[in-house]
């Protein structure tokens, strides 16, 4: 397969320049790409109105940049994201990113950025010519989903929590503008937000053809659209960032009461009632055990809910409380990173849900 290969430079940064993969010029020969490829470019510039193009090329699928995948069951596919914070050196690439191959292949999660996304479809296509029926958001957060609008462009359905299009309508476009600051001036380049064709209100079952995945939506957790999927041939359950094992401190943007209830109530079953075999997280690596996958983020979680607590019932105000509870919680912290700034939010968040009850 030939792929189309732009060189587009940012018109307000004109020495930041990238490759951009064009899937919807994908072709089985050269000709056949080069005969396309103008008027794909051509289009795809039309809807990226803040770059400007250096011309094109055809490259072959094994000429592409490539993320790392790796197969962790049956044709399921994993890239590990870098352990971390977002930064300069790892272009946010720190996402759990996850393909599943039936007759059509399902994305779960397309990466940080477009040139995340575009690397995730070249690995695919070096595994595989199946088509991309499916794009799933595991939740809104930007280093999972800003790599959707390749996937749609190779014509696979974004498919989401049903209150993720809100979510992000709110905070969608304050994203694209203030993470190059933190990953690089050129690293968002072509990167834009895509609708939700599928939303997701209950637990929904989507053929791929010769196995099944189950997507459950999650009422306000980690945030307040989080939704896991589980490959019934496999038994391997995608959860997002509903499971945190150490590294990233975990971080409340829906209900922290909610959370812990989606922990005890337990992992969702596949068809024949059986627990998943295999827990992906968000981040981190994959784990066989449910216990042992959700311990250390119940842990912070409880330990969090029992401090506010306790602040709440002793009369503290919020500003005393939030320095509370990260001086009370510090016998936690060398398991976590960016610890100390993380829970002072976190603690925020939860005094306002804590408050009322
Ligand atoms: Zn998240």
């Amino acid at each position: 397969m030939y792929h189309v290969v732009l060189t587009a430079c940012l018109i307000s940064a004109p020495e930041a320049c990238e490759s951009r993969l064009l899937p919807a010029g994908d072709a089985p020969d050269l000709q056949a790409c080069i005969a396309g490829a103008e008027t794909i470019a051509r289009d795809w510039l039309a809807r990226h109105p803040d770059l400007s193009a250096q011309g094109q090329d055809c490259v072959p699928t094994q000429d592409l940049a490539a993320l790392e995948l790796a197969e962790i069951a049956d044709g399921v596919w994993l890239h590990q994201g870098a352990a971390g914070q977002i930064s300069a050196e790892n272009r946010g690439w720190i996402a759990n990113l996850g393909v599943v191959i039936g007759d059509s292949i399902a994305v779960i999660d397309p990466g940080a950025s477009r040139a995340q996304g575009e690397a995730l479809y070249a690995a695919i296509r070096q595994h595989s010519d199946r088509p991309v029926s499916h794009v799933i958001l595991t939740h809104m957060h930007p280093d999972h989903i800003l790599g959707a609008e390749v996937f749609a462009e190779a014509g696979a359905r974004v498919t989401a929590n049903a209150r993720l299009p809100d979510a992000l309508a709110l905070r969608g476009e304050s994203w694209l503008r203030s993470i190059p600051d933190q990953i690089g001036t050129g690293a968002l380049a072509g990167t834009r937000l895509v609708a939700v064709d599928i939303t997701i209100g209950a637990r929904q079952v989507i053929d791929l053809g010769a196995r099944d995945l189950i997507l459950t939506p999650v009422p306000p957790a980690h945030t307040d659209n989080d939704m896991t999927v589980l490959d019934s041939a496999t038994g391997t359950l995608f959860t997002g960032d509903l499971v945190f094992q150490g590294g990233l401190t975990p971080s409340i943007d829906g209900s922290l009461s909610g959370w812990l209830d989606w922990i005890d109530l337990g992992p969702p079953q596949g068809p024949d009632g059986a627990p998943p075999r295999l827990i992906v997280p968000g981040h981190g690596p994959v784990s066989d055990s449910w216990d042992a996958a959700t311990a250390p983020g119940r842990r912070y979680l409880d330990r969090l809910r029992a401090t506010i607590r306790d602040q709440i019932a002793q009369g503290a105000a919020l500003s005393a409380a939030i320095p509370e509870t990260v001086a009370a919680m510090q016998d936690l912290a060398p398991e976590w990173l960016d610890f100390d700034a993380v829970t002072a939010r976190n603690a925020a968040t939860a005094y306002a849900e804590l408050e009322w009850e």
